[in-house]
């Protein structure tokens, strides 16, 4: 068995030594050489004395050979998310307690900026080069020899510390072992999911940011199946498309927003999807209406994941047989538990709720974190007795095991007593020919407690009359759900893994107030 990325990466090297495991702006690396970088990697961070390093940056082949030299060394990687603000990543790199950061060239100067911040003694490489004064990666890995061994690390070491999208409040870290990042693959061998059963000839595209689940894990779990990874600096819809179209991309993972940008960019009618043969989605709320759109485009077939940086990615998971062409309620739905994952729904005492009724979605299984990096708080907050873990979601889980999100616990409504969940309403707005995004949020009401109120965007080249559009959806919902006001911004506030920020909606309502 696979027991540690490490270990992986030779296994990949022994089966398909020829074969092309990276694809970076026209750099190629095989399976052989990348595992030999990352013996060179593994051997400049020893040297070094390195035991936790950063890395900021955006997506390249040289950060996943990184990580594989740091995961093979016993040294705990941690990326950040490159959209945040200096003195936000500073704050992390020093929560982190990283004795090396790795810089992308885009990143010189703003880590220039908060040097007098940062860790004394941290030790900066750049990884393209920018900044004459630091190592650059490439000379700094190729004046190590050949070969590192292999039994350093044990599969129960924490390989990655991966930090929270902060949708809810500040990015945590989350620790994540060299199992919980292999059990993904583990764990679906023998289910029925495509998603991880690959043929021998996939290609897999890597376009969501490298510091979240959904890019790393990604990355690993097409790594696992021995599959080449065409790599994008960054997500840009037209590329996608380029990637689609010349490298044979035949699987990637996109959140919904992306998703939406990809299919109603211009040039995706005139593309040939024809080997594109799946696509995961998850991360947020995945409008229904947008799936049929997308399906409709992509003509392949879809599988939602869900799950959290807390459970290394996918833990429910709604697979291919679930999304047939004419549409099926359960489309609605997250999935089921993937194989050697649990799920239950609570109440805020921890006790397992029937059927259909909301509560918290708890999990436990192989892919759960140890805990929060150097924060026994958090930790203790989210980990229930026996392994289980509280997600923060609100949700309800049909007679067939089908979990059905409804929703963070910190953005549901309370409206006259009704609970209102954002994400259906939202579904609802969608359907509007005018409108592009939409975000429902609770305001302050007097009479109600909270009111619910509706936040979109127009769709391109639309324009969206707020008056007409709360006629429109209350004739398609529950009274007390609808929209006591609909307001029109022009875009979206979101984080980088493109999940709409509702507490950044809701504080100019509730300033001053709780
Ligand atoms: P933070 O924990 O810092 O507030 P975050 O929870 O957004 O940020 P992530 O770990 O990246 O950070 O995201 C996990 C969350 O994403 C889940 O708890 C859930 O709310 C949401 N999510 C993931 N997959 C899905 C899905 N398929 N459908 C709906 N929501 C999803
Ligand atoms: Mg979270």
């Amino acid at each position: 068995a696979m027991s540690t990325l490490g270990a992986l990466a030779r296994a990949n090297a022994r089966r398909k030594p020829d074969g092309l495991a990276t694809r970076f702006e026209g750099r190629e690396a095989t399976f052989a050489e990348f595992d030999a970088q990352g013996d060179q990697v593994a051997r400049a961070l020893d040297a070094e004395g390195a035991k936790a390093v950063a890395y900021l940056g955006k997506n390249s082949d040289l950060a996943f050979q990184l990580f594989l030299g740091a995961a093979r060394a016993g040294v705990v990687f941690g990326p950040i998310n490159w959209r945040l603000a200096p003195p936000e990543i500073a704050q992390i790199v020093a929560g982190f307690g990283a004795d090396m950061l790795f810089v992308g060239p885009e990143f010189i100067a703003a880590v220039e900026s908060i040097r007098a911040e940062l860790p004394p003694g941290i030790r900066l490489v750049t990884m393209e080069g920018g900044q004459p004064e630091w190592p650059d990666f490439p000379a700094w890995r190729d004046a190590q020899p050949a070969g590192f061994p292999d039994d350093r690390v044990t599969p129960d070491d924490v390989a990655l510390v991966l930090f929270t999208s902060g949708t809810t409040g500040l990015p945590k870290g989350v620790m994540t072992t060299h199992a919980n990042l292999l059990g993904q693959r583990r764990q679906t061998l023998g289910h029925d999911l495509s998603y991880d059963t690959w043929a021998e000839d996939e290609v897999s595209l890597v376009a969501m940011p490298f510091a979240h689940i959904g890019g790393i894990g990604w990355w690993v779990l097409g790594f696992a199946n021995c599959a080449p990874s065409i790599i994008a600096r960054e997500f840009r819809p037209d590329q996608v498309l380029d990637f689609i179209r010349d490298d044979g991309v035949s699987r990637m993972f996109i959140v919904p927003a992306a998703l939406q940008i990809v299919v109603r960019d211009p040039r995706a009618a005139t593309t040939d999807f024809s080997r594109l043969r799946h696509v995961s989605y998850g991360a947020a709320p995945m409008p229904l209406p947008l799936l049929q759109e997308a399906m409709e485009v992509l003509g392949c077939e879809f599988a939602q994941c869900y799950g959290m940086t807390e459970t290394t990615g996918t833990i429910c998971l709604l697979p291919p047989s679930d999304h047939p062409r004419e549409g099926s309620p359960r489309m609605r739905s997250a999935g089921r538990a993937m194989p050697g994952s649990e799920l239950r729904v609570i109440d805020p005492e921890g006790n397992t709720l029937p059927v259909g009724e909301i509560g918290e979605v708890a999990v436990r299984g192989g892919n759960v974190t140890p805990g929060y990096w150097r924060n026994p708080e958090a930790t203790a907050k989210t980990m229930l007795p026996d392994g289980w873990l509280r997600s923060g979601d609100a949700g309800y889980m049909d007679a067939d095991g089908y979990l059905y999100i409804h929703d963070r616990i910190k953005d549901m409504i309370v409206s006259g007593g009704e609970n209102v969940y954002p994400a259906e309403v939202e579904s609802a707005l969608y359907a509007h020919p005018d409108v592009g995004e939409a975000a429902v949020i609770g305001v302050p009401d007097p009479r109600w407690g909270e009111a619910v109120k509706a936040i979109v965007t127009a769709k391109a080249g639309r324009k969206v009359d707020p008056v007409e559009v709360e006629a429109w959806i209350r004739t398609r919902i529950a009274a007390f759900k609808c929209p006591k006001s609909v307001d029109v911004i022009d875009e979206m506030p979101r984080n980088a893994s493109g999940k709409l920020l509702k507490r950044d909606l809701r504080a100019p309502y509730w300033e001053g107030r709780d």
